[in-house]
This record gives C-alpha cells, structure tokens and sequence, in this order.
C-alpha cells in the first residue's frame, strides 16, 4: 500500500529515485470533473496512480466519489 505523506518521499520502484507527487484536473464531457493523484518519476517516467475524485452534479446536490486505487509495492 502507498502511504500519501507529503512529509516521506516515495521511491521509484525502477529505479530507486524520489517520485514526484502530481494532481491533475480535467473536465470530463458530460461535465464531471475529474481529480486525479499520481506519484511520477522524473527520472524513468514510471507513473504510480494513487487515487481519483470525480467531482459532479446531481440535481441540485454536488457528488463526490473517491476511487482509491490500493497499490502494493
Ligand atoms: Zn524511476
């Protein structure tokens, strides 16, 4: 499982350098938005997926659904 601390860097399980932590927010066509969190490494280009938010409207009520993706290392 990866642990998300911004204080404890995560290593690159190719390589053995320090990922970097990185958010990315894209606007879906039905007009969802979707946050997504991943771990990249800068050095190989290995990417970690840590989680997604998708982010929408329901009527008038905002919904929030989190998909947690659980990675062994
Ligand atoms: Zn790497």
């Amino acid at each position: 499982m990866v642990d998300i601390d911004p204080g404890k860097a995560v290593i690159c399980k190719k390589c053995g350098k320090p990922m970097n932590l990185i958010v990315e927010a894209e606007k879906l066509s039905d007009g969802t938005r979707r946050i997504t969190y991943y771990y990249k490494c800068s050095t190989c280009g290995y990417r970690l997926d840590i989680e997604q938010v998708f982010i929408g409207m329901e009527r008038d009520a905002i919904v929030v659904k989190r998909v947690r993706r659980l990675v062994s290392s």
